[in-house]
């Protein structure tokens, strides 16, 4: 299976090394000293080549960093924040240059966002409010007044696809473009399983209860640091309603009405294809078509 969009990027990420400050400002000291750039809501890409992010030098950063991303064929790459975008057109929005980014790429731009998203959004130590200080290479930040070490969060969400025979179950939520459906989703609870989350989920958005949670795939979705885990349900009892509020319609969709969207035709708009709904719908598509 393709990794997800936001997923694969091909480098090292040394975590085994990053605890140790002086390899760490070694590789900070040595060139190449190359860093990818991070805006508050895009990324920095090569001016001309959308399919890369640019490398630009460690100098001049702002923020945490710089943190250390890893370390790819040509020397260690570090993640900078950037206030000031060069205003050369080379910043394009994370889901703009989700389409454009190769693989590897995307995945870097997803690591760095989601990494310097964390830095921008902990300023403090949760605990007694303390300003904090950024530690091992930018994957922790210490505590100077009370000692306590805060790490990057990751926030899981499951993303499932309902079927009951030759449909499936898709929501919509309000402020989606018209017509825009697609795969029920939530953040997953304190003390609940991933499989849990997906029952409980459906229920609560939906009225509709399921079995067999199967895993699936899961991506990277750095809106600003979660996980998105996907999985494939079987419809158990319930007809969809939508009505916990944050939907405005849930219901079944035939396979004929998913096909003819994927061919761009009828009404029904599925989600964008870096996202992973609609890789559950395109691989529930194909299973069935075998
Ligand atoms: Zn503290």
């Amino acid at each position: 299976m393709e990794p997800t969009t936001f997923a694969g990027a091909g480098l090292d990420r040394a975590a085994e090394r990053r605890g140790d400050p002086t390899w760490v400002a070694e590789r900070q000291a040595q060139p190449p000293r190359r860093a990818v750039a991070v805006t508050r809501d895009g990324v920095v890409v090569e001016p001309g080549d959308p399919s890369r992010l640019a490398r630009v030098r460690l100098e001049g950063a702002a923020g945490p960093g710089p943190v250390l991303l890893g370390v790819e064929e040509r020397g260690a790459l570090f993640a900078v924040a950037v206030d000031d975008a060069p205003p050369d057109g080379s910043v394009l929005g994370l889901r703009e240059a989700a389409a454009t980014l190769l693989q590897d790429e995307g995945g870097l731009a997803a690591h760095a966002t989601a990494l310097l998203n964390w830095h921008r959004r902990h300023p403090h130590c949760s605990r007694c409010g303390a300003e904090t200080q950024v530690a091992e290479a930018g994957y922790v930040r210490r505590c100077p007044r009370c000692g306590a070490e805060h790490h990057p969060r990751t926030d899981p969400v499951v993303i499932m696809l309902v079927s009951r025979g030759d449909e499936v179950l898709l929501g919509r939520q309000p402020s989606w473009p018209a017509d825009r459906y697609s795969a029920l989703a939530g953040f997953v609870e304190p003390g609940e399983s991933l499989e849990e989350a997906v029952a409980r989920e459906v229920l609560e958005e939906s009225g509709v209860t399921i079995r067999a949670p199967r895993y699936y795939a899961s991506q990277p979705w750095p809106f600003p640091g979660s996980l998105m885990v996907g999985f494939f349900a079987e419809h158990a009892a319930g007809e969809p309603v939508a009505r916990d509020g944050e939907l405005e319609d849930a219901r079944w969709f035939s396979r004929a009405e998913l096909e003819r969207s994927v061919a761009g035709e009828g009404a029904l708009r599925l989600p964008p294809r870096l996202a992973i709904a609609r890789r559950l719908v395109d691989h529930w598509l194909a299973e069935r078509g075998r």
